[in-house]
């Protein structure tokens, strides 16, 4: 017999990935279909990534028009859709300039020798993170991150980094000093579970630079563009960081990161300093356009909007299901259910459902839908979404009872 594709890529690729038993054929709007033609509504959209869904046709449209005129150049050219894109960003944002990557941990790398060369021409070396935050895989990412998996016995990282507790203002406070050169986090944690920096908290980090002169550094990367009903997560708060990174829904599913720069860092970098040869690739800076555009259009109303309604649904869900729901997290089309028993098992069974979604920290069911979901689609997620917790609970109950000998458990009660 022939070989599946699960045993293929086994043997073939190393095995780093936890995937779902589930090969893709094709994508339409929220809906993924396998290769047995079944079809599935896509509550993770690549990881926060397909904010205009699968087939979008304007997205196609441009992504064509530019892989007939040129697939790459390089970096050494001038190429309108990349400069299309930073003055697209740059107009709406206020931000003053950008550079454009391949991905959300070059962004990061290049925002860390961005701000390093910044601070030091000004005594400036220390570089504090917080814990949970998620920034990349690279070895700058991982020096501003705190997760022992993927990190363990892969050191030593970067010198002058602190990962400092998360919403803890007395720890900020003695960790700042007139050496500090930035803060890096996420305003809304995506991987650390859909978890808000405290208004309080930012207040500080805010007080503290107005005293020792820092910069901010906000990783925009999964909540950025629309997803939170705002343009970025930060926009939640009274902050204008001095650098933002994107990456995730920028490039439409193709892969494009950005930089963008306030004033206090505009001239640091001059010809040569930083670069690459694949960032702001133009296909991908194509469709990026398409993307900020429908965003700003009208996609972030949705996100705001559906976003609300998905709350209401997952607030019927936790009233109905308080034993197994405690806290409903997040805010626009990036939400979580931080439930009191891991999570993994309840992706698996809305997969059997044929509804996607997605595991983070452990005990959190991560919702980021595609932002051009409808509220039919929420209203079908929140149905399987119900039996999964029914079918849950009625498992551990007639676990319990096997374990009195009188029946017997599908599955154990906790994994
Ligand atoms: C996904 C993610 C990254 C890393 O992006 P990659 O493209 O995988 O390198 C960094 N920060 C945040 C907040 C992310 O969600």
């Amino acid at each position: 017999m022939e070989p599946t594709i699960f045993e293929r890529e086994q043997h073939s690729m190393f095995q780093v990935y936890r995937r779902l038993p589930m090969a893709v054929e094709r994508g339409d709007g929220c809906r993924l279909y396998d290769i047995d033609g079944r079809a599935y509504l896509d509550f993770l959209a690549g990881i926060a990534v397909n904010a205009l869904g699968y087939n979008y046709p304007k997205l196609t449209d441009a992504i064509i028009r530019q892989v007939q005129s040129y697939l790459h150049v390089s970096n050494v050219f001038f190429q309108e859709p990349q400069v299309r894109l930073a003055e697209l960003l740059t107009e709406h944002t206020g931000y003053a300039r950008v550079f454009f990557s391949n991905s959300g941990a070059e962004a990061l790398e290049g925002a860390l020798k961005l701000a390093k060369r910044w601070g030091n021409e000004r005594g400036k070396h220390e570089l504090l993170a917080f814990k949970g935050g998620f920034h990349g895989r690279t070895y700058g990412a991982l020096s501003m991150m705190d997760k022992p998996l993927y990190k363990d016995g892969m050191g030593p990282f970067l010198p002058n980094t602190q990962v400092l507790p998360l919403n803890d203002s007395a720890a900020l406070r003695s960790a700042v000093n007139k050496e500090t050169c930035a803060v890096v986090l996420e305003f809304l944690q995506g991987e650390g579970g859909i978890v808000f920096a405290d208004p309080d908290f930012v207040n500080t980090i805010l007080e503290l630079q107005e005293q020792y002169d820092f910069l901010i550094i906000a990783d925009e990367i999964q909540a950025g563009i629309g997803r939170t009903g705002k343009f970025f997560g930060f926009d939640h708060f009274m902050v204008k960081p001095d650098i933002v990174l994107l990456a995730k829904a920028l490039g439409g599913g193709l892969p494009l990161g950005a930089i963008l720069g306030g004033k206090k860092v505009e001239n640091v970098w001059d010809k040569g300093m930083h670069g690459t040869t694949f960032g702001g690739n133009p296909v991908a800076c194509a469709a990026g356009e398409v993307v900020v555009k429908e965003v700003i259009a009208h996609l972030q109303h949705n996100a705001h909007e559906t976003g609300c309604y998905l709350r209401e649904n997952l607030i019927i869900l936790q009233n109905e299901f308080p034993s197994l729901i405690e806290e409903v997290r997040g805010c626009g089309l990036m939400m979580g259910l931080k439930l009191s028993v891991l999570a993994a098992p309840f992706v698996q069974a809305m997969l059997q459902r044929r509804v996607i979604v997605n595991a983070t920290a452990d005990t959190v069911i991560r919702l980021v839908p595609p932002l051009v979901v409808k509220r039919a689609d929420i209203d079908e997620f929140a149905i399987a979404m119900r039996e999964c917790f029914i079918e849950y609970l009625a498992q551990s109950s007639s676990a319990s009872t096997a374990s009195n000998g009188t029946a017997k458990a599908k599955q154990p009660a906790t994994v």
